[in-house]
């Protein structure tokens, strides 16, 4: 596998890390505008001018950036309606931050299973699981066994793949479930000609350090209503009622903006995802053939989906966690920057106790996830 990983770059090509962002003059360019401005806190003309870019590329009709991923999910539940003591349905294989804004209400995850090919909740189980579980009383669909409501459920598009959001929907709309889609790892990500985040009632963005395009940190909120995406601007902005002098705040709001410093260099970054979405696909290319004579293979595309192919993910054939670290500590060792699936979140200290479904497929496959060094600079020098 070494020599499969090697063999498919140039000599001494870096393959350190995982994912590294790609910055250059561009990048430069607009923070120095920015800087020069004055503006570089939480007022400013590129938080705007990122909103409108995001809303272009998208097609989203609104967006509110908001200060990370995470914050723009804890938003999105409240908007939904999520309180204290409902259940939030959410996949086991996602980055801690989906379950953790769950949390962050009082409201507690409630763990479904995902499907192999693109690692999203399964559409099929999801409604087996809630015939067989729940119940609708008056219009709100019940947990049996806690007594509790499920209100929302937050489909993730793991690693840039995308998943069946529109089953998904059909099962939430049939139990009155209202859906937002975490897509911080999926930006570029098209069912159709359709980006995703266009099926959920709102659905949440993140530009980390890691993501395909980074504003240093931030996040956003897409949504096609313009009700609840004034009430997102509102409640991330501290609840404050414009005004030219007055301080006056209605409500417990939330400190959630995105610096206008992060939002130019989310600026200088979106204006260069086209091509870093291409790097990203011949990368993707390239670990295909490296690995085409080999019994593990690269998760693909489903078929009428476009992945932005964010990180490029190996799939060992039946393995167990023991064999599973053996190759990362080779790899590790062979400086190659390769990288486990997040531990399940059902097995965390904090969700143990969390109501789950059977979560056979997740279990099965945490341990065949490898994840390759994918920074676009590993398919494009930028030069
Ligand atoms: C990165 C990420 C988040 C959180 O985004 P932050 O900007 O880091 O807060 C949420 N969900 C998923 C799936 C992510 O990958």
């Amino acid at each position: 596998m070494i020599q499969a990983l090697r063999g498919a770059f140039k000599p001494k090509t870096d393959l350190g890390t995982l994912h590294s962002p790609e910055l250059g003059e561009v990048e430069k360019r607009w923070l120095i505008d920015c800087v020069d401005s004055g503006w570089v806190s939480t007022a400013g003309p590129f938080v705007q001018k990122f909103e409108g870019m995001l809303s272009d590329f998208t097609g989203s009709k609104h967006v509110v950036a908001t200060s990370n991923g995470t914050a723009a999910l804890h938003a999105c539940l409240l908007l939904v309606g999520v309180q204290r003591e409902h259940e939030v349905l959410v996949p086991p294989l996602t980055f801690v931050a989906t379950a953790n804004a769950i949390a962050y209400i009082g409201a507690t995850p409630h763990f479904v299973d995902i499907e192999s090919e693109s690692l999203g909740i399964d559409p099929d189980k999801l409604e087996k699981h809630l015939k067989q579980t729940c119940q609708l009383q008056k219009g709100v669909c019940i947990h049996q066994s806690t007594g509790r409501p499920i209100t929302a459920l937050i489909l993730v598009h793991v690693f840039g793949l995308a998943a069946q959001s529109h089953k998904v929907a059909e099962v939430c709309a049939r139990y009155n479930i209202a859906l937002i889609e975490d897509c911080a790892e999926a930006l570029g990500t098209k069912i159709g000609t359709e980006h995703v985040g266009r099926v959920g009632m709102l659905s949440a963005l993140s530009f980390n350090g890691n993501k395909i395009v980074t504003a240093g940190g931030g996040g956003a909120i897409l949504t096609e209503n313009a009700t609840l995406a004034a009430t997102a601007k509102h409640l991330t902005t501290t609840a404050k009622r414009p005004h030219a002098w007055e301080f006056y705040h209605d409500q417990v709001g939330y400190n959630y903006r995105l610096p206008n410093l992060n939002a130019a260099l989310g600026c200088a970054q979106l204006s260069r995802l086209p091509r870093l979405l291409a790097a990203k696909r011949t990368l993707f290319n390239t670990y295909f053939d490296a690995f085409s004579g080999l019994e593990c293979h690269l998760l693909k595309e489903r078929s009428g989906t476009t992945s932005n192919y964010w990180l490029q993910t190996l799939l060992l054939p039946k393995a167990t966690l023991e064999f599973r670290n053996q190759i990362l500590n080779a790899l590790t060792a062979a400086g190659i920057g390769a990288r486990p699936a997040w531990t399940l979140l059902h097995r965390l200290p904090m969700y143990t106790n969390s109501p789950r479904a059977e979560l056979t497929m997740a279990e099965s496959l945490e341990p065949r996830i490898i994840n390759l060094p994918s920074s676009a600079r590993l398919g494009d020098d930028f030069t």
